[in-house]
C-alpha cells in the first residue's frame, strides 16, 4: 500500500516508534529512522521487512538538527510523505519540585519538535497533494494525572497542534491526526514500573498490575505493533477524510 512512499519516524530506535516504523515498512514504505541508543538492531529489524532505511540522529530538542534531518530525508529518498512525530520523554515530579531543565526538555521534545518537523514537511506534501502527519500524543493528551504536569501539558499541546494543522490542510490530500495510547510496555513505562516497585517495596509484577489497575479498565498493555496498525490505517485511502482526531487506543482509560 505504501510502496514508493517515505516515512520519517522520530524516536524509532525503540518502543512505539519502532513498532510504527515496522508496520509502515511492512506496507512497503522507506523508513527514515531517528532516535538514540542502539541503531543497528532497530534498522536491521525494519530492513528484514524489505524496507530501505536511512538513519539521522537529530536531537529533537534542537531545531537546527531537526532542520538538518528533514533536509537529509529529502536528499536521501526524494521527500517525506509520512511524518510520525513520536519521540518523547517523561519525568515524574510534583509541579513545585519539577526540575526546570526537565520541563524545558519535555516541552521541546514532546511538543515543539512536532512544530519544527511539520512546518518543514508540509510544503512538499502540499505540492504532491498527499501526506500523512501522525502525532503520537497520549491518553495524557486528553486527561491528566498528578506528578506529570510537563508531560500532560506537552501532550494536550500536541493534540491542539494536531487540530490546527488538520484545519490548515483540510482541503488538501494532507491529513494530520493524533494517536493517544494508554499504557504501552516500553522502556519509558518500564522505568515508571521499576520506580514504583522500589518506592512501594513490591515486586515488578505487582507494580505492573497496580499501574494497569489504576488507569486501564482492560488491564492490558497496548503493543507497539497494534499502534503501528493504527498508523497504517491513517495512511490508507479509506482514512483520507479522518482529520484532526485524537484517536485513543487505551483500554478504556479515557472512557471512564
Ligand atoms: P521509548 O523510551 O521506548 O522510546 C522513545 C524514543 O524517543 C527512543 O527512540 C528515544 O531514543 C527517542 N528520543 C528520546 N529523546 C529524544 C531526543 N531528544 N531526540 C530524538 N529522539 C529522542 O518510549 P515510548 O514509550 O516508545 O514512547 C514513544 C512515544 O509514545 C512518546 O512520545 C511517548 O510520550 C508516547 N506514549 C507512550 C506511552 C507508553 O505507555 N509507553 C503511552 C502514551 C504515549
Amino acid at each position: 500500500m505504501l510502496k514508493g512512499k517515505t516515512a520519517l519516524v522520530t524516536g524509532s530506535t525503540s518502543g512505539i516508534g519502532l513498532g510504527i516504523a515496522r508496520a509502515l515498512a511492512r506496507q512497503g514504505a522507506n523508513i527514515v529512522v531517528n532516535g538514540f541508543g542502539d541503531v543497528d538492531g532497530p534498522k536491521a529489524q525494519i530492513e528484514a521487512l524489505g524496507a530501505k532505511t536511512a538513519y539521522h540522529g537529530a536531537d529533537m530538542s534542537r531545531p537546527a538538527e531537526i532542520a538538518d534531518m528533514m533536509k537529509f530525508a529529502a536528499a536521501t529518498f526524494g521527500q517525506v510523505d509520512i511524518l510520525v512525530n513520536n519521540a518523547g520523554i517523561q519525568h515524574v515530579a510534583s509541579v513545585e519540585e519539577f526540575p526546570l531543565d526537565r520541563w524545558d526538555a519535555i516541552i521541546a521534545i514532546n511538543l515543539s519538535s512536532a512544530f519544527h518537523t511539520t512546518r518543514l514537511a508540509i510544503p512538499a506534501m502540499r505540492a504532491a497533494n498527499w501526506g500523512r502527519i501522525i502525532n503520537v500524543a497520549s491518553a495524557h493528551g486528553l486527561v491528566a494525572s498528578p506528578q506529570k504536569s510537563a508531560y500532560v501539558a506537552s501532550k494536550h499541546g500536541l493534540v491542539g497542534f494536531t487540530k490546527s494543522v488538520a484545519l490548515e490542510t483540510a482541503t488538501t490530500g494532507v491529513t494530520c491526526n493524533a494517536i493517544c495510547p494508554g499504557w504501552v510496555l516500553t522502556p519509558l513505562v518500564q522505568k515508571q514500573i521499576d520506580d514504583r516497585a522500589k518506592r512501594e517495596g513490591i515486586s515488578v509484577e505487582q507494580a505492573k498490575r497496580e499501574l494497569l489497575g489504576e488507569k486501564e479498565p482492560s488491564l492490558q498493555f497496548t503493543t507497539p505493533d497494534e499502534l503501528g496498525e493504527l498508523a497504517v490505517f491513517f495512511c490508507s485511502d479509506a482514512a483520507k477524510n479522518v482529520r484532526g482526531v485524537a484517536w485513543t487506543m487505551d483500554g478504556g482509560w479515557t472512557a471512564q
